[in-house]
């Protein structure tokens, strides 16, 4: 079964690492990908999964409040986390994790190679290492990835992840070698 071409080894990525449009008003690093990521994974022949963007789905495309922020992107770090707790938002977002972990078993029920997941660091919802409360990066998770760890836990699954960030490539870059490697 599967016996096809494919190469049977997948990474997710944040949707943002594809498609910078997603980001939140003021922050995006690219015009469309991060083009050093997506170029690695290409080269080493892996599938490449988009992960939703939980932001974009929870609380749309023009979720930013910079009016009378001194910075657009720490007001956005404290505000999202607290927006995306809400009722409405931790609803979508239970779903999109729910397709996730579905996409994950399945995968790994066929025997695919799930080699990892790519976050982004400093995210409210994205972090993996870092994330933003209170106006300060910190450790810790965003609430998609927190999410996202303890359903796969829950489901006996285990998915390696790391965070990146953009403006710091080749840390980057070492941190998604361990994940091909
Ligand atoms: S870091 Fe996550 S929430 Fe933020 S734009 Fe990227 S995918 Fe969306």
């Amino acid at each position: 079964m599967f016996t096809d071409a494919r190469g049977k080894k997948i990474v997710f990525i944040a949707h943002c690492i594809l498609n910078q449009n997603a980001i939140s008003d003021g922050t995006a690093d690219f015009p469309g990908t991060d083009e050093a990521i997506v170029g690695r994974l290409l080269k080493a022949g892996v599938g490449i999964v988009q992960l939703p963007c939980p932001e974009l789905n929870c609380l749309g495309l023009d979720r930013g409040d910079p009016e009378g922020a001194t910075s657009p992107v720490i007001e956005e770090n404290t505000r999202i986390r607290g927006a995306m707790g809400e009722t409405a938002p931790a609803r979508i977002l239970a779903g999109l994790v729910e397709r996730v972990v579905f996409e994950v078993e399945q995968y790994t029920k066929h025997g695919f190679n799930i080699l990892g997941l790519v976050g982004i660091n400093r995210s409210p919802s994205c972090g993996v290492d870092t994330t933003s409360r209170c106006n300060q990066e910190e450790p810790g998770r965003g609430v998609f990835m927190e999410a996202l760890r303890t359903a796969f836990a829950d489901h006996g699954l285990h998915v390696d992840m790391i965070g990146v960030k953009a403006a710091q490539k080749e840390e980057a870059l070492k941190r998604l070698e361990s994940l091909l490697s």
